[in-house]
């Protein structure tokens, strides 16, 4: 992989932070980039823009022309059946409330869905608004203390009850990939359908929907490089059919009289108002980008930055990793004994470092580990091992100044 030709195509990663290079480790908060999708946004502004879906004048043609390929490239990146499968959202979070708020209609009291204790607050909440609208039950697959789910305890959890279960790829705050393939099987086997919170995951690993064989798989447009405010929830034909939409508004009818209103098909029964159409198109073009790259190096690579940060790290004295599952994508979580995450965060930013410090919306992992949050740093491919020796470095420097 040539990290200095696939740099050059970010931009901000030439920025420098208090007069030092930037160091950008927070990748598991927002990524960077590339020109190819800054320069998209631009150009659709500057010379193409106009609503969608609506005019027969020539950009309107146009614009509905751009945002649709983009859902196609999208579906064929992620190996989806169908391109009225793809469903553009605001992001992760609108997605799954997308699916508690309409597949939820389907559901009644005593009614099962189970997540898992390592979740994101967006895929969280939003089942637990559904049980108290609803009266359903919500079941929680533990976690050990490595970070790995313990999967006996989810087989014992299913049953004919289970409606649905929703759990994350991969952890934003430890990096445990899961075992997403055994988790769907198993709730098939029941009858139940499952959502996957992708919102990790396409950054990091090839995804294809249906060898994976989700029922819904959500993620958003910032985390893999494209625009924020605009995301993905897939979701399989026949289940999405079944489902009442979410929100009313215009494109998302067909025939609406005073007394009575009939929906428009796939897509666009989930998709109501003006929607974020320079989103939609940078966001294939962030699928472009990632279709560029060989995502078998990036895997590697990051594994690499992953490999050699936790080596480096384990030689400071007082750290401890939180997270350390069998499988990892390239995240870190640590704490340094007797330091404040806040206060290392905020040094390091100083010399030009940005991690992530807190809770990283997973309060329940923080509960269970007994801390308020720890210091992440999250790799992107565009990342360097010459980076790392620069946290490194700094961590050093910090260590005894916030000691003394
Ligand atoms: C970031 C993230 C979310 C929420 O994504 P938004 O873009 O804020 O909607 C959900 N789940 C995981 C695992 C995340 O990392």
């Amino acid at each position: 992989m040539n990290i200095k030709s696939i740099r050059s195509q970010f931009p901000i990663l030439e920025q420098k932070i208090h007069g030092k290079p930037l160091v950008y480790f927070d990748n598991g908060a927002t990524t960077q980039k590339p020109l190819s999708v800054i320069q998209r946004i631009n150009d659709y502004y500057a010379r193409e823009n106009a609503n969608i879906h609506r005019g027969v004048h020539t950009l309107s043609q146009e614009a509905t022309t751009a945002y649709e390929n983009a859902r196609t490239m999208i579906q064929n990146y992620l190996g989806a059946k169908e391109n009225h499968e793809i469903l553009f959202t605001k992001g992760t979070t609108d997605g799954i409330n997308l699916v508690a708020f309409s597949f939820g209609e389907l559901l009644k009291a005593e009614d099962e869905i189970i997540i898992s204790a390592m979740e994101h607050h967006s895929n969280i909440v939003p089942w637990q608004m559904l049980c108290e609208r609803k009266g359903c039950k919500l079941r929680i697959i533990p976690m050990d203390e490595k970070g790995d789910l313990v999967l006996d305890t989810y087989d014992s959890l299913l049953s004919n009850k289970t409606k649905l279960v929703a759990v994350t790829h991969i952890s934003n705050a430890l990096g445990t990939v899961n075992d997403v393939e055994h988790i769907i099987k198993k709730a098939h086997a029941v009858g139940a359908k499952v959502l996957i919170d992708g919102a990790q995951s396409i950054q990091h690993i090839q995804v294809n929907v249906q060898e994976l064989d989700c029922d819904f798989y959500a993620f958003s447009g910032h985390k893999l490089f494209g625009p924020t405010g605009i995301g993905v929830l897939y979701g399989k034909e026949e289940i999405l059919n079944l489902m009442p939409p979410y929100q009313g508004g215009g494109d998302m009818i067909k025939e609406v009289t005073l007394e009575k209103t009939t929906y428009n098909s796939l897509p666009h029964k989930f998709e109501a108002g003006t929607p974020n159409i320079a989103g939609g198109i940078g966001l294939g073009t962030a699928f472009e980008f990632l279709n560029s790259l060989d995502m078998k190096e990036v895997v590697k690579h990051e594994q690499e930055l992953l490999e050699y940060a936790t080596s480096e790290l384990e030689k400071i004295e007082g750290i401890k990793f939180y997270g350390q599952a069998k499988v990892k994508t390239s995240v870190i979580s640590f704490l340094i004994e007797g330091l404040h995450p806040y206060d290392v965060g905020t040094l390091l930013d100083k010399m030009g470092i940005a991690v992530r410090t807190g809770h990283h919306c997973t309060q329940p992992i923080m509960n269970q580990f007994c801390i308020p949050g720890t210091i992440r740093a999250s790799f992107a491919f565009y990342n360097t091992k010459g980076e790392i020796d620069v946290f490194i470095k700094a961590l050093n420097r910090i260590i005894p100044m916030l000691k003394n």
